[in-house]
């Protein structure tokens, strides 16, 4: 089998009312997302998607993947890292060629993975900031759909208001439910180069979220501050969450090393791509840290994160990008046919479906081809 083509295409939705992220002072008024469709000779296909693929096509670096085996995956990691030293990351390309790998197989990815679990407790992860009654409300409903943890963004310029919000949603579901904090301090939109906030005050913060009983407080720090991550896990008795968006293994393993982090969270269609971060995974869970990645792009790499994560056999909970009405399944999976659900015991299942189990919509299979 070769790889006969590399298609991608960009689709967009409109979002009215608009979705208000905790992380982009601007309302979003329409979601996009990029397929990645692998085309063989033989007919099969594999559909991938997560990064926006900016200058992929442009640059035309199909070339360096078409009339390959597209089941030499390893090869093609390689080349994908090649690629974002110069350009743009890639793995929803290498997400395309597990799906078609495990089509191939009739086997779904999460059993090439190591198939150590079938399903994993989904954390319903919140994107906007809302005041304490809202996010009471909000969580008493998450606790009602059967979701067993949930995870509150904070903007850490405004301290007290995040953390009241926090203190509400603890009072309204009692300690009947996990709750994580996200500071979001080594994320930056494109353009915003205002300083992280100093370690003192995230002490503060800390301090406080360790009375409500937090189970993590994800990116309190840059990445790079590995020092000030590792002081600020002994003296908070908090766990510390990041790497989302970690370029590279080599990032992780210093903070790793330095013992910056009790939570690894790189992103298999952002950060390292599928195999890379499997890899990871082994050597976090083997000193008993917990690896659970980042999901936040859409249903495609919703469930290649899915299916990486319960091969692994990482945990205790998977990120589910769900705060309604701003943030719901129907505007994040748009592309796909039903929307990736969580069961009422709080579960995501990993498709019976071989590959990544990825049912497009009518409208998106016919634009691709499928
Ligand atoms: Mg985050």
């Amino acid at each position: 089998m070769k790889i006969s083509g590399i298609r991608i295409e960009h689709f967009s939705t409109n979002l009215d009312p608009p979705f208000r992220a905790a992380w982009d002072p601007e309302p979003r008024r329409s979601f996009s997302a990029t397929l990645v469709l692998v085309e063989t000779d033989e007919g099969l296909a594999g559909v991938g998607a997560g990064d926006a693929m900016v200058g992929f096509s442009e640059s035309g670096f199909e070339r360096h993947f078409v009339g390959e085996d597209p089941l030499r995956i390893a090869r093609h990691v390689r080349v994908i890292e090649t690629l974002d030293f110069h350009a743009g990351r890639y793995w929803p390309l290498e997400a395309a060629l597990w799906d078609l790998f495990g089509k191939v197989a009739n086997l779904p990815v999460a059993k090439l993975f190591g198939g150590v679990a079938e399903r994993i407790p989904a954390y319903a992860s919140c994107g906007e900031l809302k005041g304490p009654e809202e996010r009471a409300e909000s969580a008493v409903r998450l606790k009602e759909e059967g979701f067993r943890a949930m995870k509150i963004r904070i903007d850490p310029r405004c301290a007290q208001e995040g953390i009241a919000a926090v203190a509400a949603a603890r009072e309204a579901v009692g300690d009947g439910m996990e709750i994580m904090v996200d500071l979001n301090q080594a994320w930056r939109m494109a353009g915003d180069s205002t300083p992280s906030v100093d370690p003192l005050t995230v002490v503060g913060i800390a301090r406080r979220l360790r009375e409500l009983d937090v189970f993590w407080l994800e990116e309190p720090l840059p990445l790079t501050d590995t020092r000030g991550l590792a002081k600020l896990s002994r003296k908070s008795g908090l766990r510390l969450a990041g790497g989302e968006m970690a370029r590279t293994t080599e990032d992780l393993l210093a903070c790793l090393e330095a013992d910056a982090l009790d939570v690894y969270q790189p992103d298999v269609v952002l950060s390292l791509g599928m195999l890379r971060a499997r890899t990871f995974a082994e050597t976090v869970l083997r000193k008993n840290r917990l690896f659970t990645p980042h999901t936040w792009t859409d249903g495609v790499g919703l469930l290649a994160n899915l299916h990486v994560t319960c091969g692994v056999g990482g945990g205790p909970y998977l990120e589910f990008p769900y705060d309604p009405p701003g943030w719901t399944p129907e505007r994040r999976d748009f592309m796909l046919e039903e929307p990736v659900r969580v069961d009422p015991e709080g579960y995501l299942n990993v498709p019976d479906a071989p590959g990544l189990g990825v049912r497009l919509g009518e409208e998106y299979r016919r634009v691709l081809g499928l």
